[in-house]
């Protein structure tokens, strides 16, 4: 049978037929009907955060991680200090990236089952007066942490540091306002609660601190300031830009808006999410999380404690009914996760549940009760 498997994991998502039917033109990347749609883009975007009058928007081919490393690249001068506050993988790609550039880069290091904690980043920015800037990713996909954003934003702000934050999973179904919080850059991608293809990120950027940015990436291709200077000047990507991508994500927010935006967005994952739990817990699984902090995104569940239980043959079972999971990214724990984004909702939740049931089947295991 060749329908599509659901997608399960963050990214890349299951997405609309109406979006991925938008890919089936050819565009010139220097022709007015393609910079059209990329100033759309760009306008739409703009208008989730609010970022209107603050912000200026910057597009970049790749997936988003690309994004993530033009942004502190071009934000973050050459003798700059980063502190990268780390509760799991994502943060520690990011620790890679700025050490990988160059930057002088420092770890507030804490528990990937607990948020970040606004107040330790003020006795450690009290303490080092040397850091420039703060990295902080807003949902930790890695488990699925919410970190709280507008608090880290506030101590930044008091503190006059810079704040650099990777929305990728959270932006679009999260509420992020930049009216209410100072934030120099802003990152996320196409290709994940947008319901967009994978293919391009993009890096808001606070119009103020734009111009000092001028000169500081080590990278021709990654730079964020000349793509930004180029694209303002031609209405065109500088080099080759994901055509199909780009049409794809207009398409995309097309029906974001037609949805209600955001809050319809976050209210169609939190069913899901609702759901998800609710299913797996009466086949006996426990989230790894405490509800208090867990995004409403992907969910980390622990194994059960059953030994014949392995995620390989968990994994082809439940594929062979037609969903991918996501294997657990913990150092410590035996884990997997379960995505609750892309063009679903509550009945393929539901499903997925039952393929789950089904797999445990398979193996022989009576429930997902995990150790302990
Ligand atoms: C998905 C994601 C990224 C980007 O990952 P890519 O594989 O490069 O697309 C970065 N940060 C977070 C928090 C993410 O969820």
């Amino acid at each position: 049978m060749d329908r599509d498997k659901i997608l399960l994991t963050p990214g890349p998502l299951t997405t609309t037929l109406r979006t991925k039917l938008a890919m089936l033109r050819d565009w010139g990347s220097w022709d007015s009907d393609f910079n059209e749609v990329t100033a759309r883009v760009r306008r739409s975007l703009l208008q989730i955060i609010h970022g209107q009058d603050t912000h200026v928007v910057v597009p970049l081919q790749g997936s988003g991680t690309f994004s993530v490393e033009a942004a502190v690249a071009t934000l973050v001068p050459r003798d700059g200090h980063v502190l990268v506050l780390d509760n799991g993988a994502y943060c520690k790609r990011a620790v890679r990236l700025t050490s990988l550039m160059g930057r002088r880069c420092s770890v507030l290091a804490f528990d990937e089952a607990a948020a970040v904690s606004p107040s330790l980043l003020q006795d450690k920015l009290t303490a080092d007066a040397s850091i420039t800037h703060v990295v902080l990713i807003h949902c930790e996909t890695g488990a699925g942490v919410l970190n709280p954003l507008q608090e880290v934003a506030d101590v930044c702000e008091r503190h006059g540091k810079g704040l650099i934050v990777d929305a990728m999973s959270s932006f679009g179904a999260l509420p992020i306002d930049v009216r209410r919080m100072r934030i120099d850059a802003l990152v996320a991608a196409s290709g994940k609660c947008l319901e967009g293809v994978p293919g391009m990120g993009f890096v808001f950027v606070r119009k103020e601190v734009l111009p000092q940015c001028a000169g500081n990436s080590q990278s021709l291709a990654m730079d964020l300031h000349d793509q930004y200077v180029y694209m303002e000047k031609t209405g065109q990507w500088r080099f080759t830009p994901p055509t199909h991508v780009v049409v794809a994500l207009a398409e995309a927010i097309a029906q974001f808006e037609e949805e209600g935006g955001q809050p319809a967005r976050l209210a169609r994952y939190s069913a899901n999410y609702q759901t998800l739990i609710g299913g797996m817990s009466r086949l006996g699984f426990a989230p790894f999380l405490d509800a208090a902090i867990q995004a409403p995104i992907i969910v980390t569940f622990h194994a059960p404690a059953n030994p014949r239980y392995d995620f390989k043959t968990f994994y082809a079972a439940a594929r062979q009914r037609g969903f991918l999971l996501y294997p657990g990214k913990l150092t410590q724990l035996e884990t997997f996760r379960v995505g609750c984004i892309g063009a679903i909702g509550p009945t393929e939740m539901e499903q997925a549940v039952h393929a789950v049931s089904l797999a445990l089947q398979d193996m022989g295991i009576a429930s997902g009760v995990p150790a302990r």
